[in-house]
């Protein structure tokens, strides 16, 4: 079976005329005008002003997750709501404007991208953009978090381009709720993009799974299951809430613990993997299993301690933490015509003052956008 999307109003994006125009190599008008962007230094500039980035806490921020686009072409229940309204095509960053990004956040020690969204494959020109990305100096590791549909298609051009990983989400491996989980999606298209992404040696392969009460709590055996054969990481990761599905979020929330017991009442006690204290998830292994399992406690045990991330929204905000609203606006300016120096110190004082904790516990909870839109 070809990996068409299952929603037929979905099988394309619309371009608008602007899109259209950027992709033929034009300039494109946006509400801030006509977009020129000051050239980035050269590749010497750039390695002469490198330096590392330490936020107000002392940890060091090496490590840029993009949101490519907030579209999708699926609707998972935890993430969206069925009738979610995406931006329109001029307000999300342009190709250029993402280099020109990653370029200032190369030269403040970023060294590690993970392309997310929405759906980062179903971004058209996606494959150059990995390339122009991975090519940048100083930028090491290109990874992607994708929902694979397209990957059976897409995943040794992306290999090709620079792309190093993938991770996979997958919260069922039952036909039938994984389409009530994703809305309309068949599990098939992401057998075959996992597929395509070991044959590409997009590895190591790791596949994400939220735990929704309700949903797929019985799930996390069969999942856990599959790295007894597979040298995969399975990641089961914590529901979090955001913008319009919170309700739905705190009330279908799983806890790390919950999740383990589960894992343990089948396979016995989990033996714990050896851990970096950086990567949010947390690695056992099922004695004897030829892969492990990762544990992401966001809400019920946060690991601030040893988090590097910011992230850029698909309209271009650095922001400083997935759990709060906390955001530096970095496209307005430079579509305003801020130069490389500007933004620099726009994107550094942001990341000084990255965040620590979140503020559930308290009531504060990340309000302004849906998980799509900032990138998880
Ligand atoms: N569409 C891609 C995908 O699903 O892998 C990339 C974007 S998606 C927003 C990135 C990751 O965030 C996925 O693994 C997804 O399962 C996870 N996610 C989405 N909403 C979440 C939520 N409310 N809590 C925890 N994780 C969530
Ligand atoms: Fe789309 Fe990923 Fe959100 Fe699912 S989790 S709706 S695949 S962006």
């Amino acid at each position: 079976m070809p990996t068409t999307m299952r929603n037929p109003k979905l099988q394309e994006l619309p371009l608008t005329e602007a899109a259209v125009a950027e992709q033929n190599g034009q300039k494109h008008q946006t509400k801030y005008g006509s977009v020129t962007l000051s050239p980035p230094p050269g590749a010497d500039a750039l390695a002469a002003m490198t330096e590392p980035t330490h936020d107000s806490y002392g940890r060091r921020v090496r490590y840029l997750r993009i949101s490519l686009t907030d579209a999708c072409n699926l609707r998972c229940v935890y993430c969206m709501p069925e009738h979610m309204q995406f931006r329109p095509r001029h307000e999300l960053m342009s190709d250029d404007e993402i280099i020109f990004l990653v370029n200032v956040a190369a030269s403040l020690g970023v060294d590690k991208i993970r392309l997310t969204g929405g759906e980062p494959t179903i971004r058209p020109g996606v494959v150059d953009l990995v390339h122009r990305i991975s090519t940048v100096p100083g930028i090491r590791d290109v990874a992607m978090t994708t929902n694979a549909l397209l990957l059976d298609k897409l995943a040794q051009p992306l290999a090709d381009a620079g792309l190093g990983r993938v991770n996979i989400s997958i919260d069922t491996i039952d036909p039938e709720r994984f389409r009530r989980i994703t809305r309309w999606g068949d599990i098939e298209d992401v057998w075959r993009g996992i597929d395509a992404a070991e044959k590409a040696a997009l590895l190591p392969i790791k596949l994400n799974c939220v735990v929704t009460r309700g949903f797929n709590e019985e799930d996390v055996i069969d999942l856990a299951g599959l790295t007894m054969e597979n040298d995969w990481e399975v990641r089961f990761i914590e529901m979090m809430p955001f913008g319009e599905v919170s309700d739905f979020q705190l009330s279908h929330v799983v806890s790390f613990r919950e999740i383990r017991q589960n894992v343990e009442s089948v396979f016995g006690p989990l033996e714990e993997a050896s851990y970096d204290f950086v990567d949010p998830s947390r690695p056992f292994r099922i004695p004897g299993a030829a892969g492990t399992l990762g544990f992401i406690s966001s809400v019920t045990e946060p690991f601030c301690q040893g988090c590097g991330r910011v992230r850029l929204t698909a309209d271009g905000k650095l922001r400083l933490c997935l759990l709060r609203d906390d955001e530096v606006d970095l496209l307005s300016p430079l579509r305003a015509g801020a130069d490389f120096d500007k933004i620099r110190a726009l994107m550094k004082d942001g990341a000084f003052h990255k965040p620590w904790g979140h503020g559930l516990d308290s009531g504060v909870f990340a309000e302004n956008r849906a998980m799509n839109q900032i990138g998880g």
